[in-house]
This record gives C-alpha cells, structure tokens and sequence, in this order.
C-alpha cells in the first residue's frame, strides 16, 4: 500500500489514492446504474451537480471517482418536492479507521 494522508476537517483519512483509482476504473456501472429504480434515475440525473466543490476535491485526493457511488438510498421526499438520500463511497487503505464515506446525504 502506497497511503496518502488527507485531512477533511476534523478527519484524517488515509488512502491509497491509486490503487482505488484503479479500482473504481474496474467496474462500469455505479450501485444507482445497477439498480434502475426511479429513485436511482433520479439521484442519476443529479449526481454531477449535488456535491459542493470542496466534497469534490476530497474524493478527487482520495481517488473516489463520485459519478461511481457504491449505493444509495432515498428515504423520504421533503416537503419541498426534493428527496432525501444517503449513499456511500468506498477507498482503499489499511492505516485508518475511515476507509468508507458512508451518511452522506444530498437533497435532489
Ligand atoms: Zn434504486
């Protein structure tokens, strides 16, 4: 393992950003894709815009490819027509406790 070190506020994670590139350029279709559901078209349409730039720049140092998100879910739809979802994002490493982004949630 090759880790590199990134700290995200309070955190401090540790990947091996490109043995998860690699990783993540193995498969082809993300957990929405797989599934197909509505909820999932939706969350699909979305996806390029639902993550502000600094969330970007994390997975970017991580080597998390965001348009290949590992699952989500939808649990409600708010008031304002928007639902309401959490998913998760894998990486590679063996140092820290965090090797999974999971409970991230996005309104679209
Ligand atoms: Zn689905």
């Amino acid at each position: 393992m090759n880790e590199i070190q990134v700290k995200y506020r309070d955190w401090e994670l540790f990947s091996d950003r490109e043995t998860t590139e690699q990783t993540y350029s193995e498969f082809e279709n993300s957990g929405a894709e797989s599934c197909g559901c509505d909820y999932c078209k939706n969350y699909i349409a979305q996806r390029e815009t639902v993550f502000p730039d600094d969330i970007k720049e994390l997975f970017k140092k991580l080597g998390i490819d965001y348009m290949k998100e590992i699952e989500i879910s939808e649990f409600a739809k708010l008031e304002n027509g928007l639902h309401y979802y959490n998913g998760w994002f894998h990486f590679k490493g063996d140092k820290g406790l965090y090797n999974s982004i999971t409970k991230w949630w996005l309104h679209v």
